[in-house]
């Protein structure tokens, strides 16, 4: 029976790490008999250069979510720092829908904002600026039109300066700004977060305006172990898998 809803983000799938590509398979083989939705908050890849360049081992993946889809779960994408130029064709093609960022959305009965998390790091002023011109409609157009090679560079050029420019930040700087936060529940009249990019993986509380506190939950990274949310009836956890764990699991994640 379908039950469960999945929040997954980070995963940062590369070729480089096939491991994880691995993991990423066995998860969905896992979830697919209970999961009703499956949500991707972005960093699902490493990099993305264009829906037309996508990797064979890209497509594996569009099959295989479209597979899952099949089977009765609705599968959700949203953009993160990384792969910002995946488009609706892709999104298509894994069977699911590209969600703008924010998106508020009703999760058994709670309303919950789901972000990728990187446009509440507002203390990192140099990359919000990265993150409004790469964000700019006409930018993104300019960069898609030109070729598969030139698209390649400009990622490898880009990977290198956030990479040399996050060595010389401060860690404080790359988490999340509480004013940020707090307007975002404001803005969206929510009192449950979910959101991934730091890497941080937390369930953090704050007071909100009534009784109900706001909860924020922090989806993990999957470098190490794979963090996921599964929400149902009964509530939102915050769950944490090592590799070996998720090779003797036998479903019902
Ligand atoms: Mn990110």
């Amino acid at each position: 029976m379908k039950q469960h809803t999945y929040f997954i983000s980070d995963l940062h799938l590369d070729e480089s790490r096939p491991g994880v590509l691995l993991f990423f398979h066995r998860f969905l083989d896992a979830i697919e008999p209970s999961a009703s939705a499956l949500y991707i908050l972005g960093d699902f890849f490493e990099a993305w250069i264009g829906d037309d360049a996508a990797a064979p081992w890209q497509n594996e993946i569009a099959e295989r979510l479209e597979r899952l889809s099949q089977s009765g779960c609705d599968i959700f994408l949203m953009h993160g720092n990384r792969d910002f130029l995946l488009g609706d064709d892709f999104a298509k093609r894994c069977g699911g829908t590209l969600l703008p960022d924010p998106y508020v959305t009703d999760i058994y009965g709670r309303k919950v904002v789901l972000l990728h998390g990187d446009s509440l790091c507002t203390d990192d002023v140099r990359y919000q600026k990265f993150r409004s011109l790469t964000r700019d409609q006409a930018w993104q157009r300019t960069v898609l039109a030109r070729p598969v090679e030139d698209r390649l560079k400009l990622a490898a050029q880009l990977r290198t300066m956030s990479q040399a420019d996050n060595s010389t930040k401060a860690q404080d700087i790359m988490d999340v700004n509480a004013a940020a936060v707090a307007g975002c529940f404001d803005r969206t009249d929510c009192d449950v977060m979910i959101h991934g990019h730091t890497h941080r993986p937390a369930l953090h509380a704050t007071p909100g305006d009534g009784a109900t506190p706001r909860l924020r939950y922090v989806l993990g990274d999957w470098h190490e172990h794979m963090h996921y949310i599964r929400a149902n009836e009964d509530g939102i956890r915050l769950l944490r898998l090592s590799p070996d764990h998720l090779a003797k699991s036998a479903g019902d994640l």
